[in-house]
């Protein structure tokens, strides 16, 4: 097998009891090399709401939100924000190059294999997106691990969250709606909402929103790097 990423051929060295239980194995898509390249976030004294490390205790991003929002962040994230994970985006949402969904299966198939929620959802892209990219990034780096319920409408925003700066990000203004589904959901199931990257915070608190007004107050979010 090959790195998705790199190419790299990876599984030599595999030890004595994983080749006899080959069919046991969660796939592995990435070689060593690039795996020393991430950098996980958990046990790092992370902030108990937004997961940022090195916060101590509840960072002052989620006492703001808080404050302001009256909202409670409960967020999950596997790696930091580096390099790597800024060319692995590139390659796979602006270059389009779809298999790098699997690059972190099995990091994600662990996470999922330590956290139970009655209902799984995600960010979906917007229909602009959609069109352009041809595939929901989201929805393909998690729909193979998750049953992924559609439960979120994206309008169409004035300009990409990318493109944006710290100030325009925090100022953008709500672009999801509840899909009709949303409302069969009873009030007392564990929802998980999945994201790619989680920045400021804003899109996923605004999904979050979504979810209070429906009265499903039991909201965690997850991205796979923040
Ligand atoms: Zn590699
Ligand atoms: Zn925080």
């Amino acid at each position: 097998m090959k790195c998705l990423f790199c190419g790299s051929d990876i599984n030599k060295n595999l030890k004595i009891n994983e080749i006899f239980s080959l069919n046991k194995i969660n796939p592995n898509y990435i070689c060593n090399l690039c795996r020393s390249q991430v950098i996980p976030l958990a046990g790092r004294n992370n902030c108990s709401r937004c997961f940022k490390p090195n916060s101590g205790r509840i960072c002052d991003d989620c006492l703001i939100w808080e404050e302001k929002y009256h909202i409670i962040n409960c967020h999950h994230a596997l790696f930091e924000y580096n390099q790597f994970i800024h060319s692995y985006f590139k390659l796979y949402k602006r270059y389009g190059d779809v298999l790098l969904a699997r690059l972190f299966y099995q990091d994600i198939m662990q996470w999922s294999s330590l956290h139970h929620f009655d209902v799984v959802t995600y960010i979906p892209a917007s229909p602009s997106h959609l069109l352009e990219r041809g595939f929901d990034p989201v929805y393909e780096l998690y729909s193979e691990v998750f049953d992924l319920k559609k439960l979120l409408i994206k309008a169409d925003a004035d300009k990409p969250q990318a493109q944006k700066n710290r100030l325009e990000r925090l100022q953008t203004p709500q672009t999801f709606s509840a899909r009709p589904e949303i409302r069969t959901i009873p009030k007392d199931k564990s929802i998980l909402i999945l994201d790619d990257i989680y920045t400021t915070g804003r899109t996923l608190m605004y999904a979050r929103e979504i979810f209070l007004a429906q009265n499903l107050h039991n909201v965690t979010t997850f991205s796979l790097s923040r």
